[in-house]
């Protein structure tokens, strides 16, 4: 089996590596973050093995796949198809769950239509996807969606001072005129004082309830709303017109099959006294149950088929969930698992499988199931390449490739190949920190004060009374699935919704133009430095004004639309793609140009600005460990962990406040997680509060406080099984977390 070869690769940071590749092993990737694990593995392996994937399609397929650009690299040999198993969102809509996706669900239909009493029909029966099973109030949704117009009222205020609370309907607007000129209306009348007949008029455009006909003159609002965001889709639709819909629009459990998208005739139909909806609402522990309980010879395969996908399920670490779960509501590592599942259903051999952090989202006790699965698919003949930070998953390794020795420029080489024997002797960032782990904290502080929370039961949680203390750094703890999220990113983020800052590795809403110096806000410093030195305004050096670039308008690029194709977009040829004008570029602050700057390491631009703000910035950024980004890369290009660190960045001048964050060492190789403990321990010296959801056993020694929730996951967690220090729950906690951070100390 010839491995695969990689030559002369300059993809990104990476300064001319070549390496092997061993085919039919699990080789891990280590390295520091940014030090160029993903321009390997993704930008290159994955995004070369898709390409030529593609060139083997004919031409009209070719036309229709995505466009990519070749991977900078000389020669790459050997390259088998390759599957991304990665922490993206598994998509779909409310439409798509857990059972849907995993296959699950249709093999439940077909069982349901064999032996499923009294007979309902033949599979599509069972389909809330098809006219045929759906229940018809909510269309197989399991809920209603209803616009709260109420809201966009405003009682106090007449219809000429603008009583609608959106600015399409302001005074003098094409909307307005519509109701003003009905005629309908007092223009100046307050809403608060109108008669429940006007009243009516405004919202429903007649004198009646909702249901009566309505008045011909004016469509009432409640319609006017539904029309524009219930009835269609706006997803394509202006961020504007998608936060009003999501503040006007409230989801209800439908009322006739109370969440259960089935009709009547297919809820009736069971098996062993359950429907196929109890089914779906079960555990899949106790799902898997139910169903080896059945003894119809008849449908032996069947069942058989059933039991083997939960196994694989309940096996990598998701026995808690239900197959009507909603996939768009999993987390990143959870939506892993259920794609590596997925994979291992498959008979597809010879395959390259790319795994992004299969550890996200894992208890330490979790770990080596995952580990299992991962050696399961190698040994079907497939070649398995992993990017991991955590020891246990680098231990099963057949062959390992240590990035380094830095971050950005300062990586980019290979420091290390070899197996994990002989990586514990390396002399690398990774190679230590195999060998270190760091002591539990022996003087914790004190808290100044705490915030209750009493009585929370959403989802698992049971009548949870827990306090969160103030003033020092708490780590809540817990298998997947046993209530960390639940209790803290919900109910007690909600709780204290004015003082909480929750910071997620979720996109950054800002326009797709931000970098890190626009977000940051120092670009606008940048700016000034540049209009003192040259006389000139502010205005030249920003691309969206003065600055841009007059061919291309700031854009970077030229698209031009072809009638019945899709548009083609080339780099602008007058700007070569840095969207400025001549005359911009001509400025410059310490011999370099508004590019030049932005093209700047924040390491490198802390040796070049003297400015006090635009340094206090760059220093901020180095505290969070993202001294390796250029200031204008493009936020959309960040990693979750990135987008974390840098939304981190952006709070810590703040004082006072409570800052919760799930797994922020997602991404982070140990030797990061030291600095980011040092940032935490910064925060709280301040006068912050820290709440961090985290599953690594260094952040817990390092905890002051510690919340464990379990005592397992699903129906058999949410209780809070131990509160105290790291040190006392080493000493005498007896709780799955209790006992991995003790054999960690060992
Ligand atoms: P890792 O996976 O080890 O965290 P990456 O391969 O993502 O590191 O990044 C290596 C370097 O390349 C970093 O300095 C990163 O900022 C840079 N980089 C990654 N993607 C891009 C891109 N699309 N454009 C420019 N620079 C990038
Ligand atoms: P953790 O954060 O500890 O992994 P979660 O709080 O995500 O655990 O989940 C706790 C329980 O609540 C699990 O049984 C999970 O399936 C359930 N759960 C979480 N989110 C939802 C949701 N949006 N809808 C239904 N059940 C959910
Ligand atoms: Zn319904
Ligand atoms: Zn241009």
């Amino acid at each position: 089996m010839a491995d695969i070869l990689v030559q002369g690769l300059t993809q990104n940071n990476l300064k001319h590596v070549s390496f092997r590749i061993p085919k039919e092993k699990i080789t891990v990737f280590t390295g520091v973050s940014g030090s160029g694990k993903s321009s390997i593995v993704f930008d290159t392996i994955a995004a070369e093995s898709q390409r030529q994937m593609n060139a083997t399609y004919p031409a009209y397929v070719r036309s229709r796949l995505p466009k990519r650009p070749k991977p900078a690299v000389e020669r790459i040999d050997n390259l088998t198809p390759s599957v991304v198993v990665d922490q993206s969102p598994l998509g779909g809509n409310a439409r798509s769950t857990v059972g849907t996706i995993s296959g699950l669900y249709s093999s439940l239909r077909l069982l349901f239509s064999r032996i499923g009493r009294p007979y309902a029909g033949t599979a599509s029966c069972f389909s809330f996807n098809d006219p045929n099973g759906m229940c018809r109030t909510c269309s197989g949704l399991g809920k209603i969606t209803r616009v709260d117009v109420e809201a966009m009222i405003d009682p106090e205020k007449s219809w000429n001072e603008g009583c609608v609370r959106d600015s399409l309907y302001s005074p003098g607007s094409w909307y307005w005129k519509q109701y003003a000129r009905s005629g309908l209306f007092d223009l100046d009348k307050p809403v608060k004082e109108y008669s429940r007949e006007e009243y009516n008029l405004l919202l429903y455009g007649s004198r009646g309830d909702a249901g009566a006909p309505e008045n011909p003159k004016v469509t009432g609002l409640y319609h006017k709303y539904t029309k524009t965001l219930l009835n269609r889709d706006i997803s394509g639709k202006s961020r504007h017109t998608q936060e009003k819909s999501q503040s006007l629009v409230a989801e209800l459990e439908c009322t006739d099959c109370h969440g259960q998208r089935l009709n009547e005739a297919a809820l009736s139909c069971k098996i062993s006294g359950f429907s196929i909806a109890d089914m779906c609402g079960m555990e899949l522990t106790q799902l898997r149950e139910v169903l080896s309980r059945i003894t119809d010879r008849t449908v032996g395969v069947l069942v058989q088929t059933l039991i083997e996908g939960l196994d694989r399920m309940i096996e990598i670490g998701l026995p808690y969930l239900h197959l009507n779960r909603e996939t768009p509501s999993l987390s990143g590592g959870e939506a892993q698992r259920l794609k590596l599942v997925r994979y291992m259903g498959s008979s597809l051999t010879g395959m390259t499988y790319i795994f992004d952090e299969p550890s996200a989202g894992m208890h330490p006790r979790d770990v080596h199931r995952m580990n299992r699965l991962l050696r399961k698919l190698r040994d079907k003949g497939n070649t398995v390449l992993v990017v991991e930070h955590d020891r246990d998953v680098i231990s099963i390794a057949d062959h390992i490739i240590d990035v380094g020795p830095l971050a950005g420029q300062h990586g980019g080489e290979i420091v290390f190949e070899g197996s994990f024997q002989a990586l514990l002797h390396a002399d690398t960032l990774t190679g230590r920190a195999m060998l270190q782990s760091l002591p539990v904290k022996e003087t914790p502080r004190k808290p100044t004060g705490s915030l209750p929370v009493r009585d929370a039961c959403l989802h698992n949680l049971k009548h949870v009374d827990v306090d969160i203390p103030l003033g020092i750094m708490t780590v809540v703890t817990g298998v997947a699935g046993s209530g960390k999220s639940t209790l803290i990113s919900q109910v007690f983020a909600k709780q204290y919704e004015s003082s909480v800052v929750m910071i997620d590795q979720g996109p950054i809403t800002a326009t797709n133009r931000s970098t890190p110096a626009s977000y940051l806000g120092f670009f606008d410093e940048i700016r000034k430095l540049l209009a003192r030195e040259s006389g000139k305004p502010d205005s030249l050096f920003s691309f969206n004004s003065a600055g841009a670039c007059p061919a291309c308008g700031g854009k970077g690029v030229i698209v031009t639309e072809l009638a019945f194709m899709d548009p083609v977009v080339t780099a602008c040829e007058a700007c070569g793609g840095v969207r400025y004008n001549e005359e911009a570029l001509a400025c410059t602050c310490k011999g370099k140009n508004i590019v030049e700057l932005l093209g700047l390491t924040a390491s490198q631009a802390l040796e070049v600005f003297e400015d006090a703000k635009i340094r206090k910035r760059l220093k901020v950024m180095e505290q969070v460990g993202l001294s390796y980004l250029t200031l204008g890369q493009p936020l959309s290009t960040l990693s979750g962990g990135e987008r974390q660190r840098i939304k981190l960045a952006k709070h810590l001048g703040k004082k006072g406040g409570v800052i919760v964050m799930d797994e922020p060492t997602t991404g982070l190789h140990p030797s990061d997680i030291q600095n980011l403990l040092k940032l935490f321990d910064m925060i709280v010296s301040r006068g912050n509060t820290l709440v961090v959801i985290e599953h690594n056993l260094d952040v817990m020694k390092q905890a002051d406080w510690i919340i464990d929730i379990g005592p397992d996951g699903g129906k058999n967690g949410g209780e809070v099984v131990f509160a105290g220090t790291p040190m006392e729950m080493v000493r005498g906690a007896r709780t799955l977390t209790a006992d991995s951070l003790r054999s960690s100390c060992r």
